[in-house]
């Protein structure tokens, strides 16, 4: 008897690709086992950040012809999310507040807002399905650069309530926190949480820890367990991403490009609802980013 497997879509939610790494062929390395649709992350060059909103254009314009890239020649469903990476920010301002003082902290923020204009004007052109991944960084900062982090997120989702765009968070690695402290914000801002993406998100998906927001699970291992075991208690759906980094310095540092795929297949053979499966890989994508490219 032949084992049965999900041959559905299969959509891994945040995955990075860079000009220096596997590129396009980490891509074809997804499509191989089953994969259907990337969501491809804008990643700035951490090693040369830009500095202006004209190489904050062209480095979103490069993210956007790598997915065109990957669509014409491995034939992916493509979605592109943009925005001011929070580590990209954090550095900036502290590296600008050092030699500029204030001024270099107003410059920072400017820049920061400039960035989030240039992501919508993408997304309205139909070329960008999101703003991200934007938040606040995930290793420890002065209480300053914290609030500025915090008080650029507050606006930025004002703005994304206003004209209905879908965020992906990108948040410190506390499980309750950043649902409840960003989710406050959300309230405040009128957002809904329905289009609030949780990137990096633990495996717990119940309502209870999420209050609403869509977690978009990071596949570490074990997490496996943890994922199934609160599924029910999920009721708008969950997603599943590697955060691929495409970075050939750190090979086996991070979750390779086959990792949704194949922990699809294992969710599928341990008896998760073929509806389930379908809600986290077309339907819920469907409803947060529009239809692919
Ligand atoms: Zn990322």
């Amino acid at each position: 008897m032949s084992k049965e497997v999900w041959s559905g879509p299969i959509l891994d939610n945040h995955f990075h690709l860079n000009p220096n790494g596997r590129n396009i062929e980490a891509a074809k390395d997804f499509a191989k086992v089953g994969g259907t649709d990337l969501v491809l992350v804008h990643c700035p060059n951490f090693s040369n950040l830009p500095k202006t909103k004209k190489e904050y254009q062209l480095s979103y314009e490069s993210t956007i012809e790598q997915a065109q890239k990957v669509r014409d020649e491995v034939n992916l469903g493509m979605r592109v999310i943009l925005g001011p990476h929070p580590a990209a920010f954090a550095h900036q301002c502290i590296e600008w507040k050092e030699s500029e003082g204030e001024a270099g902290v107003q410059k920072a923020m400017e820049l920061y807002r400039q960035s989030i204009d240039l992501a919508i004007d993408f997304i309205e052109e139909g070329m960008a399905h999101g703003l991200g991944e934007i938040g606040r960084p995930h290793w420890e900062v002065d209480e300053d650069i914290l609030q500025y982090c915090n008080g650029l997120l507050e606006e930025t989702l004002h703005i994304a309530a206003k004209k209905n765009i879908t965020v992906q968070l990108h948040v410190e690695g506390d499980e309750k926190a950043p649902y409840s402290q960003i989710g406050k914000m959300a309230d405040r801002a009128g957002l809904s949480k329905k289009n609030m993406v949780r990137h990096f998100a633990p495996a717990n998906v119940s309502d209870e820890l999420t209050g609403g927001m869509v977690p978009s699970v990071i596949l570490q291992k074990g997490c496996i367990e943890t994922l199934v075991a609160s599924m029910s208690e999920c009721s708008r759906g969950f997603l599943l991403e590697t955060d691929y980094m495409d970075d050939l310095r750190r090979p086996g540092a991070v979750m390779g490009p086959k990792t949704v795929p194949k922990r699809t297949q294992t969710l599928f053979s341990m008896g998760v609802d073929e509806e389930i499966l379908y809600r986290t890989h077309f339907d819920l994508p469907n409803e947060l980013y529009g239809p692919p490219l």
